[in-house]
């Protein structure tokens, strides 16, 4: 049985629904780009799950009763118990979101020609190394790479690759392990792969930084599906998984339950100095770090409501309802389901259109024009190259993916989207491919336009 919401709904936003041709219309004038629609456009928005939360409110509450200034500000010290409490960290750099802790701690401990190791970078962490001239290196078990295979730990970092790669690199700066593995589809990572990954960056004396955005998340499936958790709570788990780790990265646009910010968590005394001298410049007095005092407020009643147990529990039940009714439905999913997401096969929902005419891309215009539903593709159009003469050059995985932003959609909404992802399933050897009319070089797929062939 479902368990019903643990809340009830005491402030609602209308939704509208265009009208199917009207739809035709608006994605035809988008370039058949969902990014190019204006929100007002869309019926249910799963473009992401990123600063789409519903806050409570408990945390509008104290958005307004804190006070603004420049320093020294109450919501700061919600903020610096709440850290502690559900962290364990007492030193921390607030900043206004994911990437900006990211730019901070590589601007700091990363030099040219260094290399920086992750289970899977996520596409700011892989810039912002990039950027400080350091390798991002992805490592990964290989069944993170194989949508069909079973396994309950999908995100974990390859213990053995780790070990070589720490053996044969000696200008490693830090190591980062992201939980839950967003790039892997929102896989978790366990206890024991975090502890074996703090063992071995020990052994070396290299930090271990942890990216946190969904830890919460993560808990769940440590308790849920890792021996030895089920009777530890959700706050003893996170401790622990803390524990480990030298510092972290979090964007509290994910498990923060907020529509914006971030932390940069570091013990070092000495680097947390960096940090802060560093945060000063770019974001702002550590107090306030690049937000407005009620944005601290938010987010520290956001981290505690996060790693409640019953929250969590009815997260994790949509995003498998949503998956078990595609799979039911024979539509080809990535599974298990991860965190915060499903994601659609289109290469195997679509087989007779090749990645060089963009199949999720396709999917995901076809999908608006079905139901004014907006996901996000995550192909050949966002992680696919161009050789010299233009020609496409596919992506290694082709999908269409359902991020379920928290608290904010209910069960019969989800029905809604299953049904029009089960029409088009139905319709699906009309549906044909994408050509591409217009691409920049770097992160082209925002602005990306098509045709039909
Ligand atoms: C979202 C995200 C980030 C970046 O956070 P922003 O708040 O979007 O800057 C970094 N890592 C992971 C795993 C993420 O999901």
């Amino acid at each position: 049985m479902l368990e019903p919401e643990p809340f009830r709904i005491k402030v609602v936003e209308p939704l509208s629904r265009l009208s199917k041709e009207e739809r035709k219309e608006k994605i035809r004038s988008a370039g058949y780009n969902v990014f190019k629609l204006d929100a007002e456009d869309v019926f249910i928005d799963m473009l992401t799950d990123s600063g789409m939360s519903a806050m409570s409110d408990r945390q509008w509450g104290k958005m307004f009763t804190t006070e603004q200034s420049y320093a020294g500000s109450s919501s700061y010290r919600l903020l610096e118990k709440a850290v502690s409490d559900i962290f364990g960290f007492d030193r921390f750099v607030t900043v206004h979101q994911g990437r900006a802790a990211e730019n901070i701690l590589f601007s700091t401990t990363v030099k040219e020609g260094d290399f920086v190791p992750n289970n899977m970078h996520f596409d700011t962490t892989y810039a912002n190394v990039k950027h400080k001239g350091g390798t991002p290196v992805n490592l990964v078990v290989d069944e993170a790479y194989d949508s069909g295979s079973p396994g309950d730990f999908k995100g974990n970092m390859d213990i053995s690759k780790l070990k070589e790669f720490l053996e044969e690199k000696d200008n490693v700066p830090v190591i980062m392990l992201t939980i839950t593995n967003n790039t892997a589809g929102g896989q978790p990572v366990s206890m024991k792969n975090i502890r074996e990954v703090s063992r071995l960056a020990r052994e070396h004396d290299i930090p271990l930084f942890l990216d946190a955005c969904r830890f919460a998340e993560n808990a769940f499936f440590i308790k849920t599906k890792e021996k030895g958790y089920a009777d530890k709570s959700i706050k003893e788990i996170v401790k622990e998984m803390f524990s480990y780790a030298d510092g972290f990265t979090f964007s509290a646009k994910k498990d923060g339950l907020t529509n914006i910010g971030g932390i940069l968590g570091v013990r070092n005394e000495e680097l947390h100095k960096k940090c802060i001298e560093l945060g000063i410049i770019i974001e702002g007095f550590p107090t306030y770090g690049g937000m407005a005092c009620r944005e601290l407020a938010a987010m520290a009643q956001g981290i505690r409501e996060s790693t409640d147990i019953q929250y969590l529990d009815y997260r994790h039940q949509q995003i498998k309802y949503l998956g078990d009714l595609l799979h039911e439905a024979g539509i080809p999913i990535a599974r298990p389901v991860g965190g915060h997401a499903v994601f659609i096969d289109a290469d195997k929902f679509l087989p007779d259109v090749p990645q060089v005419e963009f199949p999720a891309q396709s999917l995901t215009a076809e999908l608006y024009m079905e139901g004014g539903i907006r996901g996000v593709e995550l192909g050949t159009s966002a992680f696919g190259e161009m050789d010299e003469e233009g020609n496409v050059i596919p992506a290694p995985l082709e999908f269409l993916r359902l991020a379920i932003p928290r608290r904010v959609y209910t069960i019969n909404h989800l029905n809604f989207v299953a049904q029009c992802v089960a029409s088009l399933y139905e319709k699906r050897e009309n549906i044909k491919g994408l050509k591409r009319t217009y691409a920049p070089k770097l992160l082209g797929h925002f602005m990306a336009e098509f045709e039909p062939l």
